[in-house]
């Protein structure tokens, strides 16, 4: 099998020897996430799936390692199954997915992308940051290959995100778990590019070429290599154009500039922030924080 084309991705590691699903071409409408109960070396053993007689599209390690096991246009057994495990239709139970109707309430392995993730058996995991990055770079890729089909995996905005619990909220009621980001996927998705280097100078553990969308949460420990104990700190920005909004971690305004050159106060409430932008910006540094 020659996996290079349409609807196969160039970065993922390609697993072969998965036989349980169906082939052809089929529409996608958007994604469906899954939280794996499991180890990155369960997701990408050909016989855990054919054992089990379940497929999935993509597997993805809390690492950020990538594993692509079909073809996103073939169907994967993965989601096809409602609280009563009676195959998902008009009349299974407590089906919360808003486009269920709009999809003539099919079975939505048939036009959904399938995504199993890594969680080493922890329930609600919060993403580690590689592996939200690889998700997010997996799904970019994903409406960038659906477009040259003609196909929008969009077309249900935020909706076109869809977890397992909606089709299962029985069997399946932490499948991606209450802390699946799909806000922050969604608005990475559609968000506008914004560029930021740290001093204009690349680094590769963060800024060289750190895409964010228009609303984008960070860790202040992690993205910008403060002490977690952070209370406060002051960035020193340049904006070329556009405009840049920081909220702290409960969703509050916590500065703002515009184009230009400006200083905001950033309050990175239980670590993390929010920014919020468009345009390119240079963060300058971090002048200064607090603990
Ligand atoms: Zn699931």
């Amino acid at each position: 099998m020659s996996r290079q084309g349409r609807g196969w991705c160039p970065f993922a590691d390609q697993i072969e020897g998965i036989t349980s699903f169906d082939s052809g071409f089929v529409d996608r409408v958007g994604w469906c996430d899954h939280t794996a109960s499991g180890y990155y070396s369960t997701l990408t053993s050909p016989d855990f799936w054919n054992n089990e007689g379940l497929s999935v599209h993509f597997a993805i390690a809390l690492d950020g390692r990538i594993a692509q096991l079909l073809n996103i246009f073939d169907t994967a057994y993965s989601q096809g199954l409602d609280a009563n495990g009676n195959d998902v239709n008009q009349s299974s139970p407590n089906v919360t997915y808003k486009p269920f109707a709009a999809m003539n309430y099919g079975n939505p392995n048939g036009y959904l992308i399938s995504t199993e993730h890594e969680d080493r058996q922890v329930t609600n995991l919060v993403w580690p940051e590689a592996m939200y990055q690889a998700d997010l770079r997996v799904k970019r890729w994903c409406v960038e290959e659906c477009k040259t089909q003609n196909l929008n995996a969009l077309r249900f905005n935020i909706d076109s995100l869809a977890g397992h619990y909606m089709f299962d909220p029985v069997n399946r009621a932490y499948c991606p778990g209450n802390n699946w980001p799909r806000e922050r996927l969604y608005n990475d998705l559609v968000g506008e590019p914004l560029m930021i280097r740290k001093n204009g100078v690349a680094n590769p553990t963060f800024w060289h070429g750190r895409t964010l969308g228009g609303r984008q949460t960070m860790n202040a420990a992690f993205d910008f290599n403060l002490p977690p104990n952070t209370k406060a700190f002051r960035l020193e920005v340049l904006m070329t154009n556009g405009n840049l909004t920081v909220y702290d971690g409960a969703g509050n305004y916590a500065g703002q500039t515009r184009s230009g050159y400006g200083m905001i106060d950033v309050y990175p409430k239980d670590g993390w922030i929010t920014l919020d932008g468009t345009g390119v910006i240079n963060i300058l540094g971090i002048v200064g924080y607090w603990i």
